[in-house]
Formats: C-alpha cells, structure tokens, sequence
C-alpha cells in the first residue's frame, strides 16, 4: 500500500494474525471483532447458574461503561460480584482490553466499522452468488458476475445521489452542507444526528474565553424506561473546535447530536469543513471505475479507453522526469497548472515534490482494489474504495 501500513485491521482472536499483524505492520492498530467475543458468552459461560444475569451485565458493562476508569471499575464490579475471577476466558480478554472494548477504540477512526454489524463482511459481499458447495472453478465464474453486480450498483447509487436530493428535515444551514456534500447514504446519517438534537438540552456551560465546556443532557428510552445521559462537549471558539465525549465524529466520520446542540448554542450557522469529510463526498471523482475488470475488458468503455491511453503516455514521460529533481518538478508544476486551469486541482494537490513518495490520493484508490483469500482459506480481507482511502481494513 505504497509503503504504508494501513491504519486499522480487525480480525477475529485468531493468534497467528496477531503475530503477524505486529510483526508486519508495525504502525497499524488491530482489534478484535465485538461480534465474535460476544457471540461466545453462551459458550463460555452458560455452565453457570447466573448465566441471564451474567449476560446482560456484561454486555452492560462492555457497551455502556462512559470511559476507561468506569470500565475498570464496571469490570471490577462484575468479576467480584459473579465470582468469575478464575475464568480464564474473562481474564485473557480483560488483559487485551484494548483491542475489543469499544470506549478504547471509539477515539481512533474506524470510518464506522462495527464489528458487530455483520452486513460489512466478507459474507455479504458473495451472498447470493457462492456457498459452502461452490466449486473452485465456479468461484471464479461467480467472482466476476458478483464484481459486475457490486460495480453497477455502486453506479446506480452514485447517479442517485448526484441527480436526486434528499430533503432537508429543518432550517438549518449546517444540514444544507452536508446535503450539499454527502452521499445519499451518507447524509441520512448525519441527518439522524440533526433529528436527535432535540432529544438533547444544554444542562450546563463553563466558558473560559475561548474554551468552553459544555455539559449535554440526551435523553432516550433504555428498557421501557427513560433515561437521562450526560456527554462533555468541548468548544473552541478561536478555531471552532468541537469534541464530544461520545466521540462519534473520531470513530465514524459523522459530526454527533451534542456538538451539533452547543454549535446552535454557540450561535454557529454554518460548520466547519474539518467536519465535512471529503471521503463521504458525492462529489469525489472515483477512480477506480477507470480499472478494466474481467467483465469489461473486452468491450472497453470509451472512457477507460481514454483513460488506458493518458495513462500509457504520462508513464512514458514520467519515466524520463524522474531521472532527475528540476525536471520532474517543471513537470509537476506544469500539471498542476494544466489541473488549476481546467479545475482539477483536486487530483493533483496531494502531490509533495520534496518527498520521495506522493502521499495518498483518489487516483491512487483504484489501483488497490482486492480481495485476497488468507492462507487457511477461513479469513478474508476485504479492502474497499473508502476503506483503503483511510487505510482501514477488516478481516
Ligand atoms: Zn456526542
């Protein structure tokens, strides 16, 4: 991946690939997948006679607890008061807490990759085309009327969001952008943050001058009961800065409802761009529609056609600027003159002369699109379009 460990990898408790992962990719965070621990409770631990209780409070203490000390002291709690103290199940994931337990892994960005949500896998990816039956030779057939499939989808809900609007639910600028911006997907997201707001009060501020700290109240049904929660949201009012406790934008790329109530409190009618993530954009050129693929190299689309022949005479005069520093910065220069004039400025701006490799951009994505089958044949990894542009990958 062009010299740089992806950011994230989530795999099962599987130990080889944490070996490997730690030995290979040095800078990657690895955690484990939610899904697959707690699918294990029954098996673990249903030969106790609490078993219903011991469940449940877990899975409490796992997805409720605020932040790191409160699990500490939840897991604590839970360990002494079930008397699970010799279970070696629970101590050895006590021990890589870290690598599962969501409140330690909410503040790095995942680009909303749960563990839990199923409908990511590599498994949905194939449903309908293979099975346990499959053979290899039909694997291969149905790989590429699945790749088919998946690409001319992906082209039905691009033109959807280019050509159709979705509506606003409110008055607010800050809606506008993202509806401006966001994929259809994208923005029914956000749009359930700008829904929720009014589940949320202001329940107190302390302003530092420019730093402030704001207190919000959420309230939700939990239970057949309502329930009142507290997040600490964090203003600064110089760079217009907003963090939330819930860490929601960190961890999924979506700006949350307690930062969008203090930003209406603050009296802020439009947001911040740092917040308008340009990985969610229907406005981004996808490159990677320029790839011939099985299904289409024979009958090639104009357009990659083209594509095929700049590709050919760019690499021919790239082959002889890059002998030396002066003429492959007067070429560089050059594209990006051509890219500023025609207003393409976007596929060049990444570009840093002074370093030996460019940093990442879109046109990089479509060359690195795979699935690769893992040596036992159990695991997968599955690298998509926007994944690999923030380096995240499950497993
Ligand atoms: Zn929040």
């Amino acid at each position: 991946m062009y010299y740089k460990d992806p950011e994230g990898i989530v795999t099962d408790q599987c130990q080889a690939m944490k070996s490997v992962i730690a030995t290979v990719f040095h800078q990657t965070r690895h955690r484990w997948c939610l899904w697959h621990i707690m699918k294990k409770i029954s098996e673990k631990l249903q030969g106790y006679n609490q078993y219903k209780d011991i469940k449940r409070i877990m899975k409490e203490v796992v997805y409720e607890s605020e932040n790191m000390d409160k699990f500490e002291t939840n897991w604590g709690n839970f360990i002494a008061h079930f008397c699970l103290v010799d279970n070696q199940w629970l101590t050895s994931l006590y021990e890589e807490r870290h690598r599962w337990v969501p409140i330690y892994l909410k503040c790095h960005f995942w680009a909303g990759l749960s563990t839990t949500q199923k409908s990511e896998s590599i498994n949905t990816f194939f449903d309908g085309y293979i099975n346990s039956m499959t053979t290899l030779q039909q694997f291969v057939q149905q790989y590429d009327n699945d790749l088919q499939h998946k690409w001319e989808k992906d082209k039905e809900v691009d033109f959807a969001s280019l050509n159709t609007v979705i509506h606003c639910g409110s008055q607010s600028l800050m809606e506008r952008q993202f509806q401006k911006e966001y994929t259809h997907a994208k923005f029914t997201e956000v749009q359930i943050e700008f829904r929720s707001k009014m589940n949320c009060l202001i329940h107190h501020c302390h302003s530092d001058g420019e730093n402030c700290t704001y207190t919000v109240m959420e309230e939700s049904i939990h239970n057949e009961h309502c329930r009142e929660r507290l997040f600490t949201v964090f203003y600064d009012r110089k760079i217009e800065d907003v963090q939330c406790q819930c860490f929601l934008f960190e961890f999924k790329g979506i700006i949350c409802r307690h930062a969008l109530v203090v930003l209406a409190e603050e009296r802020q009618k439009s947001i911040s761009t740092k917040y308008i993530l340009q990985r969610w954009s229907k406005n981004v050129r996808r490159k990677h529609n320029y790839i011939v693929t099985s299904f289409n190299s024979k009958d090639k689309p104009p357009h990659i056609q083209r594509y095929d022949t700049l590709c050919q005479t760019f690499g021919e005069i790239a082959q002889v600027a890059c002998e030396n520093h002066e003429t492959s910065e007067l070429l560089f220069v050059h594209l990006q003159s051509f890219a500023h004039t025609h207003d393409m400025s976007h596929s060049t701006k990444a570009y840093n002369i002074e370093t030996h490799y460019p940093t990442r951009t879109n046109w990089e994505i479509g060359f690195h699109r795979e699935i690769i089958p893992s040596m036992t044949g159990s695991t997968q990894i599955f690298i998509t379009m926007n994944q690999f542009q923030e380096g995240t990958t499950s497993i």
